[in-house]
């Protein structure tokens, strides 16, 4: 039976050497559910996504997702390896899309979006170009398939770059400042296909920006982080609109 939650983290923590980037995390997203993740810059929220996709480990706790433990087990308070085939299955799980876009430029925008689902997923070239197709319409490029990404403008790419996640189908997507290196004329056509995308209703995010007006608009769930930890949580008319703290108050002016 499918649990609710997708994505649990429970009581972790992350240093980098000396510094506690996150101090007991605890968190749990729902399937479907959008989350935003909000703080100063430094605050950790790269960090949260990062471990999910295993490319971070986490110093201390469990993460989940869909009920099974992404380091696998942990054997008197500390945890150990996961064997790589564990990990591979887990990372299927999530996609993720980040603020350099990393097509792969000598590759057209058709072969980017399918090399990993016929390469990681070993799915049939005809059926990984079918599933490419119908993502790059969902984000208005599926003219450009024979294009390769220089051709492309950096909102373009980014968008491809979204098409490409969700071509493998992840439970759980993650989006970290995708906005942030574009031009700000480039920025509203990207929200806009994530927001059509949110607007579907099927695919779990979490979504590290510095967009407020759209982090209102597309999560469910925001969280502020700050000094390590979750500061404040709960839907954006609070969060965003009438936040409690002194600290996210002064955050959140800056914006206006
Ligand atoms: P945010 O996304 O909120 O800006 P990050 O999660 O990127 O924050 O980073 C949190 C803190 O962890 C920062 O102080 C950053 O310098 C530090 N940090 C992140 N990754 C590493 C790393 N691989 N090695 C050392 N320090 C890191």
């Amino acid at each position: 039976m499918k649990t609710q939650t997708l994505v649990r983290y429970e009581n972790v923590k992350k240093t980098f050497g000396e510094v506690t980037v996150l101090n007991d995390l605890n968190l749990e997203v729902k399937r479907g559910e959008k989350v935003a993740l909000i703080g100063p810059s430094g605050s950790g929220k790269t960090t949260i996504i990062r471990m999910l996709m295993t490319l971070e480990r986490p110093t201390e706790g469990i993460i989940e997702i869909d009920g099974e433990m992404l380091w696998h087990k942990e054997v008197n308070g500390k945890l150990v390896s996961a064997n790589e085939k564990h990990l591979r299955a887990m990372r299927g799980k999530v996609g993720m899309v980040f603020q350099q876009y990393n097509l792969f430029p000598h590759m057209t925008i058709m072969k980017n979006c399918t090399t990993a689902p016929i390469h990681v997923l070993g799915i049939r070239k005809e059926e990984a170009e079918a599933r490419a197709l119908e993502m790059l319409e969902k984000v208005g490029l599926s003219d450009k398939v024979d294009m390769y990404p220089a051709q492309l403008s950096g909102g373009q790419q980014q968008r491809v770059a979204i098409a490409r996640s969700l071509v493998m189908q992840p439970q759980v997507l993650l989006f970290d400042e995708v906005t942030a290196a574009l031009d700000p004329e480039l920025v509203g056509e990207v929200l806009e296909v994530i927001r059509d995308i949110a607007a579907e209703g099927n695919t779990t995010m979490m979504l590290v920006t510095h967009e407020m007006d759209f982090a209102a608009d597309v999560a469910d769930q925001v969280l502020f982080l700050d000094n390590g930890q979750i500061a404040e949580q709960g839907p954006p008319e609070k969060v965003i609109h009438a936040p409690k703290t002194e600290r996210l108050q002064a955050f959140l002016s800056r914006f206006h």
